[in-house]
């Protein structure tokens, strides 16, 4: 028998090791199954050159919690160690290793992101156990080992009978990491972190139905047995090819990562590129919602099959981490700091490739089947039009498949839409003017009003569009996008009907200032317009500028530009001059009732656009019903 001290010059590494990781204790047991994975998948190659004479057959590792015992093992069928192995892998690479990695992040280690994964290794054991041992018998013909270690820099090793080949590692829980001897926690950890390692893993039993013997009756129960509990999926789906996957294996896997979501994904991408890095994965669109953050950390990193961090923020696009499933690569440095990430040329690279991957699958599905593009514009468009925002190479290929829903339901490509109305909506400065509304109901008049005037009006309505409006405008030359209820929209009324007023100059000047007498609110500016007599004699618009500063300053971006936020409600009040009511303003006798009628035309302009309410609004009610009796 040997005893030693391991070679190191911290006096006493554990407790360190134990204070540095505290948030991450229970990847020791990942740690301690991909160790195991390793030695499984060693045995395998070295059987399949020959140069392992073994019986490879199905190789498993197996879990077991003791609780009684105070014990967790974890028991594989891999290549074994020697117990000169054992001196050199466990004793003095391992732990210069675990040194090497203190020594790099003792500063760092508050910075949370991915240290912490990997790179402790085998030595991860001593987070949750005051002893380890390692019971191992190499494939090589040489007697089995035993080494142990109490969490002091001391261990003992010696030679033992063994027969069967492979490790195991005895766990003694240590008294403050008790909670992993419950079976439900390990259970769940297995679940999380290596639910698709590539070996099977054996946790327990379970107990399965079997069908009922023949002539069996009605009443009697069906026949059970106990069978190995195997936790993992060691083939899933994004390790496959994707031409050897249909539709509905892509579903069920979906499924299979997600099994609490009902609802189905739009759509797949399967990603599988091995230069210049080695990256494979399934990415899904989702039903979006147009809560952005709940929708963040559901893509999950997997490195090899071990699971990594469900939190791909520098790895993945911003705008693609709305999105799910699984990006495997053992390219992407795990042990550094999230800033570093960023700045990785590698990293870089492999968020080029995936945003190029996204827009390139995007652009076939619009051009495969424009019909289910369509129907599923509404719950990708965020995302999309997000990505336009942020990704300027994705905005290129985007602004050639993005939809422009109008309110009737028609979609156009930017392209198409610009081509239909170029003869119809240009304003004075020969700009296009694109029409919006951003709710059907609220605008409702205002969207007759223009499709009346042959007006094309889309409907865009998801929450970060005023961002992608203002981008659209400095990337395009020419266009200006309007609110149905927007100001611009006057320009083009002007020029569409060139009317002429019915009223003198003189009866303008008289009727601007008794209207501007009777509505006190500094909030409205007046403005005379000769309208179609047909058209409303009071209408309410707002300055596009100002409402869109205002919703850009909810949806972040833009904001700060203008100090304060808080900026004043304004609004123009347009008066058809043409309409017969405001000539019956004009030529009324008596003062009360002008006053009667404008404050009435007023209301009826602001219930239009939504703006009466309150005391207003009741007020509002109550002189009609006395004007109605
Ligand atoms: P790494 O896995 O990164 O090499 P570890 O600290 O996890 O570092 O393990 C150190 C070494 O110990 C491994 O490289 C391997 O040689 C050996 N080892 C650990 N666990 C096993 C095991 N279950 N079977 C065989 N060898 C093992
Ligand atoms: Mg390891």
């Amino acid at each position: 028998m040997a005893t030693g001290k391991i070679n190191v010059s911290v006096e006493n590494i554990f407790p360190l090791i134990k204070k540095f990781l505290y948030s991450d204790h229970e990847i020791f047991l990942r740690e301690l199954i991909s160790n195991a994975t390793d030695a499984t998948l060693k045995l395998k190659h070295l059987a399949s050159i020959g140069d392992a004479k073994v019986d490879y057959k199905d190789p498993r590792i197996e879990v077991i919690v003791d609780k009684e015992a105070k014990q967790i093992r974890i028991i594989d069928e891999g290549v074994g160690m020697t117990q000169d192995e054992v001196k050199k892998y466990i004793n003095e690479v391992a732990f210069s290793g675990a040194e090497e990695f203190l020594d790099k992040y003792k500063d760092a280690a508050k910075d949370a992101g991915i240290i912490g994964h990997f790179g402790l290794g085998f030595y991860s054991a001593f987070m949750v156990a005051e002893k380890v041992e390692i019971l191992t018998k190499s494939y090589k013909d040489e007697p089995g080992a035993h080494w142990s270690c109490d969490g002091s820099p001391k261990f003992t090793l010696k030679a033992i009978d063994r027969d069967t080949r492979g490790t195991e590692i005895v766990l003694h829980i240590a008294e403050d990491s008790l909670e992993f001897l419950e079976e439900a926690k390990i259970g769940d950890l297995l679940r999380k972190y290596n639910k698709f390692m590539p070996i099977p893993i054996k946790f327990g039993t379970k107990t399965e139905t079997l069908p009922k013997p023949e002539g069996a009756k009605e009443e009697d129960p069906a026949p059970t047995q106990e069978v190995d509990n195997i936790i993992n999926n060691p083939n899933p789906a994004w390790t496959k090819k994707p031409t050897d996957l249909e539709i509905e294996d892509y579903k069920g896997f979906y499924r299979e990562l997600y099994p609490m979501q009902f609802e189905e994904p739009l759509f797949n991408i399967h990603l599988n590129v091995d230069y210049p890095f080695n990256l494979t994965g399934i990415l899904y669109f989702p039903r979006m919602t147009n809560d952005l953050s709940a929708q963040k950390d559901r893509i999950q990193l997997y490195q090899n099959q071990v699971f990594v961090t469900d939190n791909v923020e520098g790895i993945v696009p911003e705008f693609l981490t709305m999105l799910r499933g699984v990006i495997d690569s053992p390219d992407i440095p795990l042990n550094v700091s999230r800033s570093y990430l960023q700045a990785d040329g590698a990293v870089k690279k492999i968020s080029s490739y995936i945003t190029r991957k996204v827009a390139d699958k995007l652009t076939s599905l619009f051009k495969e089947n424009r019909e289910d593009f369509e129907a599923k514009w509404n719950d990708i468009k965020i995302v999309i039009e997000y990505g336009m925002l942020s990704e300027e190479k994705f905005f290129e290929k985007a602004d050639k498949f993005t939809l422009y829903p109008s309110v009737d339901g028609s979609y156009y490509t930017f392209e198409e839409l610009t081509e239909k109305i170029k003869d119809n909506q240009t304003d004075k400065d020969e700009k296009m003017v694109i029409l919006y509304a951003s709710n059907k109901e609220e605008q409702h008049s205002y969207i007759e009003a223009a499709k009346t005037k042959g007006y094309e009006v889309l409907l865009l309505d998801s929450p970060i569009v005023s961002h992608l409006m203002q981008k659209l405008e400095t990337s395009k030359e020419k266009i200006s996008f309007a609110r149905v209820d927007a100001d611009h929209l006057d320009n083009l009324i002007k020029k569409e009907d060139t009317q002429i007023s019915k009223l003198s100059d003189e009866e303008k000047e008289k009727l601007k200032t008794t209207l501007e007498e009777v509505i006190q609110d500094k909030g409205y500016t007046v403005q005379l317009e000769a309208m179609d007599s047909a058209a409303s004699p009071f209408i309410i618009t707002e300055p596009e500028f100002m409402r869109r500063m205002k919703e850009m300053q909810q949806t972040g971006g833009g904001g700060g530009m203008f100090g304060m936020g808080g900026m004043p409600e304004m609004y123009n009040l347009i008066v058809n001059t043409n309409h017969e009511l405001v000539g019956e303003i004009l030529n009324t006798k008596t003062a009360k009732k002008r006053e009667r009628l404008i404050s009435q035309s007023l209301d009826l302009a602001r219930l239009s656009k939504g703006l009466l309410k309150g005391e207003a609004l009741t007020n509002f009610i109550k002189r009609s019903y006395d004007m109605v009796k």
